[in-house]
């Protein structure tokens, strides 16, 4: 399933030249990031890293990966209803996470208080890897699926173009012409502003919540500018303004600085340190309020990787699917073999087959944002220590999967050019809109794909590891 650039890998003379011509384009086409040295201010900016080459992906793959989303849509929206999955599958993890605790205090909360909203928007990307098996045939594998500020659907609908130029630079304008096209923001823009209307006021905004620290605002801003294109109005704010700005009114309307919010889309609050207590405030406010929130605390609970793994268990997607057998196959096939470490026999066998064998597994705590899992000798070391303690409950075990590295350059800011040994994920944007009990929209709404060098066994974009990339389907 190679690409068919193999030929000019190792020519050094076109490699540069087209290495210069793809970071000219990267920043003309708005492949861009702030700065680590001035992560707020956009007067220096630079490329998002990006692949030198579009990366071969299996056109078959590709299409299941479209196919099963709208099932995932389906499967994140039904387990975020369903408070008895959410209470049960997290019961062993919220005694030792105080993170998830935290969402689940705020989550119960928000239930006991009575839902103030009624129309929910769910933006989620699902991720996966090929999983090379003994035959070196392929197979689609989920990494995990994110429900809360997945990014990357912004910068990457630009990263086509600038692949293109630089196949015709290498000439390879025929393949150049096979690249598709993919603009996830768009999709997303559609959701949130079906939200919006469905919210009811023409007066009202749209929130993002973002970070004190804003590297990857490029990326937020596509999504802003469909909006905009759209005349609604959209607001910047981070929790620290939601504290100190933000009220309910008797109807739970919420208000940030005077203006009424019909939507919140989270850019930030998915791990512990975007929060202190007044944050944890801040976001309570949010979530008891009638607006839309992108997603609503039970939608994030729904992605943890506790929720995956239990995912995995005989029969519970038919509980959560009834009927759907179909999806039911179509959802299960994506998955890897998930094991629970919760005390008991099951925990205990699992453990220690992975203790043996370390390398056949990912030892997963309940973290986003890439660099929290543990594999191989620091896998072992760690289980080893805590496999008699709950602590334990914590993490879940996940098979290791194993793709078919390609070669490839890894184009970064200050960094020599150089050839790597590179594998992909491939991640697909799913956007949903639910009114009362009905869907009133559920899409895919475009692809990321992200490659990194082998030697990194974790990590994403923002943590400094992969880099954008475009599929090229073979
Ligand atoms: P996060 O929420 O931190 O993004 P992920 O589950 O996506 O957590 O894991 C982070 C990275 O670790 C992935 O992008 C992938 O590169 C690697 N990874 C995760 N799970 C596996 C797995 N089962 N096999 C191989 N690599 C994995
Ligand atoms: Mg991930």
């Amino acid at each position: 399933m190679a690409a068919p650039w193999e030929d000019v890998l190792r020519d050094e003379a076109a490699i540069r030249e087209a290495a210069a011509v793809a970071v000219d384009a990267a920043l003309l086409h708005g492949v861009l990031m702030r700065t680590e040295r001035e992560p707020n201010a956009s007067d220096v900016v630079n490329y998002a890293p990006f692949t030198l080459l579009p990366s071969a992906v299996p056109s078959a793959l590709f299409e299941q990966a479209y196919a099963v989303q709208q099932d995932f849509n389906l499967l994140v929206d039904a387990i975020s209803q369903n408070n008895e999955f959410l209470e049960h599958t997290l019961a062993s993890t919220i005694k030792v996470d105080d993170f998830t605790a935290q969402l689940f205090r705020i989550h119960m909360q928000v239930l006991e208080e009575g839902l103030a909203q009624s129309v929910f928007l769910g933006i989620n990307r699902s991720d996966y890897m090929f999983d090379c098996g003994v035959d070196g045939t392929p197979a689609l594998k989920q990494i995990e699926i994110n429900t809360i500020a997945a990014s990357f659907g912004g910068l990457t609908s630009r990263t086509a173009a600038v692949h293109g130029q630089v196949l015709k630079v290498l000439g390879k304008s025929k393949e150049a012409s096979r690249l598709l096209p993919n603009n996830p923001s768009k999709g997303l823009a559609l959701g949130i502003a079906k939200a919006w209307e469905l919210y009811g006021s023409q007066s009202a905004v749209v929130m993002f919540l973002v970070e004190e620290v804003q590297r990857n605002i490029f990326d937020q801003r596509c999504v802003e500018n469909e909006l905009w294109n759209r005349n609604i109005r959209v607001i910047r704010k981070r929790f620290r303004d939601v504290f100190e700005k933000g009220s309910l009114d008797d109807a739970k309307r919420l208000y940030v600085d005077g203006q009424e919010v019909a939507v919140v889309y989270y850019r930030e609050g998915y791990v512990p340190k975007n929060y202190d207590q007044q944050n944890w405030e801040a976001r309570l406010l949010l979530e008891r309020s009638r607006a839309v929130k992108c997603p609503d605390i039970a939608t994030q609970l729904a992605g943890t990787k506790k929720v995956q793994q239990e995912l995995s268990r005989p029969g519970t997607l038919e509980r959560l699917l009834p009927g759907r057998t179909e999806a039911v196959a179509r959802l299960r096939a994506t998955f890897a073999g998930l094991y629970s470490l919760d005390m008991g026999e099951e925990g205990d066998k699992i453990a220690a087959t992975a203790i043996a064998d370390p390398d056949r597994f990912v030892l997963k705590p309940q973290r986003e944002g890439g660099g929290n899992n543990l594999y191989g000798e620091e896998l072992r070391q760690v289980l080893e220590k805590i496999r008699d303690s709950p602590e334990r409950t914590s993490y879940i075990l996940m098979d290791k999967i194993k793709p078919q590295p390609a070669m490839n350059y890894l184009l970064r800011a200050h960094t020599p050019l150089q050839v790597s040994e590179c594998i992909s994920e491939l991640g697909i944007f799913g956007v949903y809109v639910r009114q009362g009990k009905e869907m009133v929209m559920n899409k895919a709404a475009g692809h990321l794909l992200r490659t990194k060098a082998i030697e990194h066994a974790d990590g994403g974009v923002a943590a400094g590891v992969a880099v954008l990339d475009t599929p090229y389907l073979v």
